[in-house]
């Protein structure tokens, strides 16, 4: 979400006449889009807009986002920097500073990358304990579906072959009548779109429908993420999540058989306040039990301002530590499954970026793998037919 929110930043800079360069480059404005999920996200958006400003002082420094947000941290944290940009002003920041007129429309994102993101809601009133996003971003607020068509379009015709929907909570995406699927549908039609991928769906929203909408879809990823949490019941409830492991269990195998070759990705926290060896076994249990591709393990991190930053029965740390180190080894074994699966086949791979080394060049498959390709005059941006020929642990290897 931050990063597709960055590139409507960029695109209002560039409105305003600006040039927009990468971190390492001079510059005379430098905006920090920061995050606030966890303590430690926080702290390192904060130490980096503080240091750029020691290191540049006659840059001009400004902190724009979920950091930004009055009350999330003390003033005195922010010393230094130049301005402070809340959440809803940040799509207007040429304008604060005298560079542009009113603007009246959200800025045309500027991606840098081959995929481009469309943020199609913001804010979330799902409240789970530990997530300090429904205070940073605010009550849910879906964008009018024709403007997310016009800029979809936009894309489309700027070359970008795949639209990624991103959003705080896209399941929870209404305007008006319309649901996140009707979106997709039109979505779907419009001509020159390749790949539409779903950045990541909570249960208890739209998955059903999502599913069979990704089961018909020509240009639907094959590649849900699911986000988790915890295989145990009572962590959930502790969580303040809003399904079972039955539930969930139930829906990722509906998945499963509905696309085939789907790949499966989910979060996980570790270390939860409360959750004892029994839980994380559970937890483990459910992992091992379903063919997940691409595992997020997160150590659970005391946020102040959070339901959990108030629970008790913490765990050591020591305890979290191991028990993110063994889920992240689980999923690398799960992922090394899902991607031998691969071997042998003949799959579009949108190539990223080329000549990474002589002759090779990097990619994704739908199913959100990365791929080295192996071939001489292979263009950034383009679809390349791959036959895959092996996975190395990191990437999949093969040749037009
Ligand atoms: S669904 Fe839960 S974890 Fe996701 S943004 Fe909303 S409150 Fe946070």
């Amino acid at each position: 979400m931050n990063q597709a929110e960055t590139a409507t930043i960029a695109g209002s800079f560039i409105a305003a006449g600006c040039t927009v360069v990468p971190p390492d480059h001079d510059c005379d404005i430098c905006v920090v889009h920061s995050c606030a999920v966890t303590a430690h996200a926080e702290a390192s958006s904060i130490r980096y807009a503080r240091w750029f400003k020691r290191r540049h002082p006659e840059v001009m420094v400004i902190l724009a986002g979920c950091v930004a947000t009055p009350g999330i941290v003390p003033a005195t944290a922010l010393h230094g920097i130049d301005h402070v940009v809340p959440q809803p002003d940040k799509f207007r920041i040429p304008e604060l500073l005298g560079m542009a007129s009113g603007q009246t429309d959200r800025a045309a994102p500027v991606f840098f990358t081959t995929r481009a993101l469309l943020p199609v809601q913001d804010g979330c009133a799902f409240r789970c304990a530990y997530c300090i996003v429904p205070t940073t971003r605010g009550a849910p607020r879906s964008r009018p579906m024709p403007q997310l068509l016009a800029e979809a379009r936009h894309l489309v015709h700027q070359g970008f072959k795949e639209i990624v929907i991103t959003g705080t909570n896209v399941g929870t995406y209404r305007d008006e009548h319309h649901t996140l699927i009707d979106l997709l549908m039109v979505l779907d039609d419009l001509p020159g779109i390749e790949r539409i991928r779903i950045s990541s769906i909570e249960l208890s929203t739209v998955e059903k429908p999502l599913i069979e909408w990704m089961s018909r879809s020509d240009h639907a990823c094959r590649y849900i993420h699911l986000p988790l949490q915890s295989g145990d019941n009572r962590m959930l409830a502790r969580m303040r999540r809003r399904y079972t492991v039955e539930q969930y269990r139930a829906i990722a195998e509906t998945a499963l058989s509905a696309i085939p070759g789907l790949g499966l990705g989910t979060d996980l926290i570790t270390g939860f306040p409360g959750e004892d060896e029994v839980a994380f076994q559970a937890t483990c249990g459910l992992i091992d039990a379903l063919p997940f591709s691409n595992l997020h393990v997160f150590p659970f991190s005391q946020r102040p301002g959070t339901v959990a930053g108030d629970l008790d029965n913490r765990v050591p740390q020591a305890t979290i530590r191991d028990r993110t180190r063994h889920l992240i080894e689980c999923g690398q074994t799960k992922r090394n499954t899902f991607a031998h699966q691969h071997v042998g086949q003949c799959l579009p791979v949108l190539i990223e970026s080329v000549d990474t080394v002589p002759d090779t060049s990097e990619g994704w498959t739908d199913t959100y793998l990365p791929v080295k390709v192996h071939g001489k005059g292979l263009s950034r941006n383009q679809i390349v037919k791959t036959c895959i020929d092996q996975w190395d642990g990191n990437h999949l290897l093969g040749h037009p």
